[in-house]
């Protein structure tokens, strides 16, 4: 068993139809059983509802803004089976257009500031949802908790 926060399911969490496109991202895998779990607080609120599964043998458990947890019968299964669920959720990035480095040179000339030489890194910057996406507050409970969350270990 192994629980990671996997930003595929959160990204497919967080959105308002979640229900309707994790269920159809699961249908790439149909052979895994699946289940949701609302948000809840790590610790003995998420133990109990990720307890009620405990009977089931369930393949994967999508803790809803949260992570995922992947079970299977071996190590190499697990390994399998996270490969395939993560791949079922991937996501598109979204286009933000082409990034010219020289121009995020020249507009950091004689600053103190220099522009990030990796070019995927101003993406963000660069589309106008990605802004709002970032600067509007945390998507999720557990990205404001993050110090805090201390569930490293499969519940
Ligand atoms: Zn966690």
């Amino acid at each position: 068993m192994a629980h990671y926060h996997c930003v595929n399911a959160i990204a497919l969490s967080v959105l308002a139809d979640r229900d309707a496109v994790i269920a159809a991202r699961m249908s790439r895998v149909s052979d895994l059983t699946w289940a949701t779990i609302p948000y809840r607080r790590p610790g003995t609120p998420l133990a109990h509802e990720i307890d009620r599964f405990a009977d089931t043998r369930t393949d994967v458990l999508v803790l809803y803004d949260h992570g995922i947890i992947v079970s299977g019968e071996t190590a190499e299964e697990v390994r399998q089976h996270i490969a395939r669920v993560t791949e079922a959720f991937s996501v598109d990035e979204r286009d933000a257009g082409n990034v010219n480095p020289a121009t995020l040179g020249a507009m950091v000339e004689r600053t103190d500031f220099h522009a990030a030489e990796d070019v995927q890194s101003h993406k963000t910057a660069l589309s106008p949802a990605n802004v709002v996406a970032a600067t509007r507050g945390s998507l999720y409970p557990a990205q404001s908790h993050f110090p805090r969350h201390r569930d490293r270990r499969a519940a």
